[in-house]
């Protein structure tokens, strides 16, 4: 079975209108369209402008979703509104949602609904926090997010990224067995359809240094990118490594 891969940067709450040649670097440093499906995800402020800068073939996403299509959600953004904006695909359940604003698995899945209603991609997060891994739970924590953050009906439309709590932000990895071992864990997991066909991201501390690392890994169908998607120079290159 061949997964294309993707790769796709989060830019977090980083990026005003200044940062937007970023688009133009990229575009120049990547020439034409490269083998991997690429995604950068701006914040909100930027999507539109964002959008139209971005040839086709990068395309364009939401870092969070409403859980709702409309209505009075003062603040929210609803996945409508990031499509009508450019946006292809949203990340729902990012861990920095999922802890700093208390997202449980019941909203992250009422979000990924959401996403999926408004035509757009959603790309789901799960990990273990450190504890966890080192008091082994880490199989178990991430398969009943992944079961409980992915509607039924709508398993075969989503992307899953596993993204170890421990390793964003921080320049800690998982190692790619490890990384491969949790992502075949998932895939065998998979209630919906063929595991098989899951495109399963890894994230946390992915750069240049490590992509190819993790890219060359049969399991590993492609990365979210954070701190190191911001350089237009150091995403190309993680880009490149994805073949
Ligand atoms: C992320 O934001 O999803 C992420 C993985 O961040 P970083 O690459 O900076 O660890």
């Amino acid at each position: 079975m061949t997964r294309r891969k993707l790769i796709a940067g989060n830019w977090k709450m980083h990026g005003r209108r200044a940062d937007l040649a970023w688009a133009a670097n990229l575009t120049g440093l990547l020439g034409a369209a490269p083998r991997s499906d690429i995604l950068v995800c701006p914040p909100a402020t930027l999507l539109p402008l964002m959008s139209e800068r971005l040839p086709d073939f990068v395309a364009t996403g939401g870092q969070d979703c409403a859980a709702e299509l409309e209505g009075a959600h003062t603040g929210d953004i609803s996945p409508l509104m990031l499509a009508d904006m450019g946006a292809r695909y949203v990340i729902t359940g990012h861990s920095e949602r999922r802890h700093g604003h208390g997202e449980s698995d019941a909203v992250v899945r009422a979000k990924t609904m959401a996403a999926l209603n408004a035509g757009l991609t959603p790309v789901v997060c799960v990990g273990e926090t450190l504890d966890q891994r080192r008091s082994g739970e880490a199989e178990t924590v991430v398969l009943r997010q992944m079961l409980a953050s992915v509607p039924e009906a709508a398993a075969g439309r989503v992307i899953i990224a596993y993204e170890p709590v421990w390793a964003i932000g921080t320049g800690m990895h998982a190692s790619p067995e490890d990384a491969e071992a949790m992502h075949r864990a998932i895939r065998n997991a998979w209630r919906d359809g063929d595991g098989e066909q899951v495109r399963i991201l890894y994230g946390g501390s992915v750069k240049p240094s490590n992509a190819a690392d993790f890219l060359s890994r049969q399991e590993i169908d492609g990365a979210l990118v954070g701190g190191a998607s911001l350089d237009a120079e150091s995403f190309a290159s993680i880009i490149r490594a994805a073949g």
